[in-house]
């Protein structure tokens, strides 16, 4: 499909530089590879570690249109996000916000979409990595007899699980019930599960809100202390719309803590929000990032309803990615290079090494 000269991009997306690498040349080991030019070369994540391919009701993107936005903008590695909680069918409803009070609950819907959909559409510019988003974490007792129905459908295809919601405040008009200790308890089965195939498994679950910041810590703290093996991907670092207030002294300095008890912790800074309604990425954030760059996944928790356009996941992966232009080498290469994310899925592959100045005057 080709782009509409008509479309209006934003400035910042129109000046992206035109992305240089294939899927195959991520396969090279990094020596191998064309060093990276950060100046020539787009600031945006090659790794798109949070994306919801389907939306929570109506129609979506299709998956030929939505290849064509990845491949633009040299996304090579998706993780697809159902997304998981589907509003009620007949509702009509398509984004949970303008259907307050219809049902949004965890099914297995739109993992079997996305299933085949990427069991349809071969591509070999592209990693697409599924994931099981239908889990709900307060109904955890059938979770592993679904999970051994995706091993039947979907032989050895869903190699992630989440975004599941732990505590999503934003949900709560939707019908959403938050996870209690003793619903936590009760993941033992399923978690053991997912650590024995080292799938990881992202968590949303909101750390506060204005009111009261940590309200809601306790939640995480526990599935942390309960499941210290599991690799735990924690969304957007506990931030949303409904936390935009918060300190960023005192937010990095939970996190820190977190990471520096749980080594099998990361964080994932999608989500346009946290840029728009935070700080603008400022220096706490920098410093935090580029110290604990191994740790954090980047992504832009679009959700590909369809009456958007590549204009908006453009404009998405833009600003979730802007934060990495102020990066040092280290964390850019880790973070949207894909290093950390290759490691923590075992791929072979491999983030390719930043030019050298020496390099560049060549
Ligand atoms: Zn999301």
């Amino acid at each position: 499909m080709e782009a509409d000269p008509a479309e209006p991009l934003d400035d910042a997306v129109a000046a992206l530089p035109e992305p240089q690498r294939d899927l195959a040349s991520f396969a090279l080991p990094p020596e191998e590879q064309a060093c990276f030019d950060r100046d020539q070369e787009p600031y945006t994540t090659v790794v798109d570690a949070h994306f919801h391919p389907r939306p929570f009701g109506g129609p979506a993107i299709s998956t030929e249109e939505l290849y064509e936005y990845f491949d633009r903008l040299g996304v090579r590695f998706v993780n697809y996000f159902g997304i998981g909680q589907v509003l009620e069918l007949d509702s009509g409803c398509t984004y949970y916000l303008d259907c307050i009070g219809t049902a949004a609950k965890p099914s297995i819907k739109n993992d079997f979409v996305n299933g085949m959909e990427v069991a349809a559409h071969p591509n070999d510019n592209l990693h697409v990595t599924l994931s099981m988003t239908f889990i709900d974490l307060v109904n955890p007792d059938i979770v592993v007899e679904l999970i051994e129905l995706y091993d039947r459908e979907y032989p050895g295809m869903f190699q992630w699980a989440g975004e599941l919601n732990v505590m999503k405040q934003a949900l709560l008009g939707n019908l959403h019930e938050p996870a209690g200790l003793k619903h936590i308890d009760d993941w033992a089965p399923f978690m053991a599960l997912l650590h024995e195939r080292a799938i990881p498994i992202t968590l949303h679950s909101d750390l506060g809100n204005d009111e009261n910041p940590t309200e809601f810590l306790y939640l995480m703290d526990y599935v942390l202390e309960s499941y210290p093996d599991n690799d735990i991907v924690w969304a957007h670092m506990g931030l949303s719309r409904e936390l935009t207030t918060m300190d960023p002294n005192q937010h990095v300095s939970i996190m820190s803590e977190r990471l520096d008890s749980y080594p099998n912790l990361m964080l994932d800074i999608s989500w346009d929000v946290l840029y728009d309604a935070y700080h603008q990425w400022g220096s706490v954030f920098l410093e935090f990032f580029n110290e604990y760059s191994d740790r954090i996944l980047p992504g832009s928790d679009f959700v590909a309803a369809g009456y958007k356009s590549y204009g908006d996941y453009a404009r998405e992966l833009e600003i979730t990615g802007r934060v990495h232009k102020f990066l040092d080498d280290d964390a850019f290469r880790n973070i949207a290079l894909g290093a950390n994310y290759f490691r923590l899925m075992d791929l072979d592959y491999h983030a390719p090494l930043i030019c050298t100045p020496s390099e560049l005057a060549m």
